[in-house]
C-alpha cells in the first residue's frame, strides 16, 4: 500500500513498491513554485502521487526533475503534460538511446538475453504493464552539467550532478532549508553490467562528494529515508570496503579483512558490499 508522507513542512514522498521496483517519487512544495522528483515507473504511478498531493492541498507541479535515466524513475514523465522536466544533460543523452526501443514482451527478453536489460527490470516492467504497453520516453525540457539552484519561493533546491557506478548520469537534491538530501539510487551498485558491481575509485569520490550534503534525512529511493547517522554510516561501510578491497586477493579475503575491522560477523548489507567489490575487481 503507498502512503503519502510529509516528511518536513516542504517535503512529501510516496513510498515505493517492491514487486513493481516503484521508487519514492518527492515533490518540494515553495511559496512560488512546487518541484516534482523524479516522475515514476509508469504514469499510473507518477498520476497516483499527484492525486494524492492534490488530496493534500499541494500545489499541482511547476517543475519535475529526473535523478537518472533508470525506466522506474522516467517513465511516468510522460504524464507531466505542461510540466517543464529536468535532467542532467547525461540523463537525456540515455533517454534518446531509451526512446528507440520497444518495451514488448519479445523485445525485453531479446534484450535481457544480449545483458542490455536486467532480468528484474524486464519483470517489473511486465507486472507494471500488464495490458497496454504504451511507453513514451519523455525528453527533458531544461538540461544542465554539474549544477543548477531553484528556488522555489521560501526553499531553494540546489540540483548537483554526482554520478558513481550506479548509474553516471545520477543526480541529487540536496534542500538547505528542510535539511533534507533526495539521494535517489546513488549508493547503490552498477546494475547494468554482467555482474552487479562498485569499484573502489568512483565510490571514493561519490562519498568525497556525498558526505558534506548529508541532511537530518536523506532520502534513499527504493528505501526510506534515513537519518544522518544511518546515511553516514552508509556511505562509511562503502569507503571502508572499497579501501579494504584493493588488498583483498578475493571475495573470501575480503570479508576476513571487514571482518576483522569490525570485530564480528559481517551483516547481509556488509557482506553483499564486499561481493560487489570484488565483482568489480574481476570486471
Ligand atoms: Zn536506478
Amino acid at each position: 500500500m503507498q502512503e503519502l508522507k510529509k516528511l518536513s513542512e516542504r517535503f512529501y514522498y510516496l513510498t515505493p513498491v517492491e514487486e513493481t521496483d516503484r521508487p519514492i517519487l518527492g515533490a518540494v512544495v515553495g511559496d512560488n513554485l512546487t518541484l516534482l522528483i523524479d516522475a515514476g515507473n509508469s504514469e499510473a504511478h507518477v498520476r497516483l502521487f499527484l492525486d494524492e498531493l492534490t488530496r493534500s492541498g499541494v500545489p499541482a507541479p511547476s517543475l519535475a526533475v529526473l535523478t537518472h535515466w533508470h525506466w522506474d524513475h522516467v517513465f511516468g514523465a510522460s504524464a507531466l503534460n505542461r510540466t517543464p522536466v529536468i535532467s542532467t544533460e547525461a540523463t537525456k543523452t540515455e533517454l534518446q538511446r531509451l526512446s528507440s526501443y520497444s518495451w514488448e514482451d519479445e523485445a525485453l527478453d531479446e534484450r535481457v538475453e544480449t545483458g542490455e536489460e536486467i532480468r528484474f527490470c524486464a519483470e517489473a516492467i511486465k507486472k507494471e504493464f500488464p495490458a497496454e504497453r504504451s511507453i513514451r520516453i519523455h525528453m527533458p525540457e531544461i538540461t544542465f552539467n554539474d549544477e543548477l539552484v531553484l528556488d522555489l519561493g521560501g526553499i531553494t533546491c540546489r540540483l548537483v550532478h554526482a554520478g558513481g557506478n550506479h548509474a553516471s548520469d545520477h543526480l541529487i537534491v540536496h534542500l538547505a532549508e528542510e535539511d533534507i538530501l533526495f539521494a535517489g539510487d546513488i549508493t547503490a551498485p552498477n546494475l547494468y553490467a554482467s555482474s552487479w558491481h562498485y569499484t573502489p575509485d568512483e565510490t571514493k569520490q561519490l562519498v568525497k562528494k556525498l558526505k558534506p550534503f548529508a541532511s537530518a534525512w536523506n532520502v534513499i529511493s527504493h528505501w526510506k529515508p534515513l537519518s544522518k547517522e544511518l546515511f553516514i554510516e552508509e556511505l562509511e561501510l562503502l569507503e571502508k570496503t572499497a579501501s579494504l578491497s584493493a588488498r583483498a586477493g578475493d571475495e573470501a579475503e575480503l570479508k576476513n579483512l571487514l571482518m576483522d575491522e569490525y570485530g564480528k560477523p559481517l551483516s547481509e548489507e556488509e557482506s553483499l558490499a564486499a561481493q560487489y567489490f570484488m565483482n568489480g575487481k574481476k570486471l
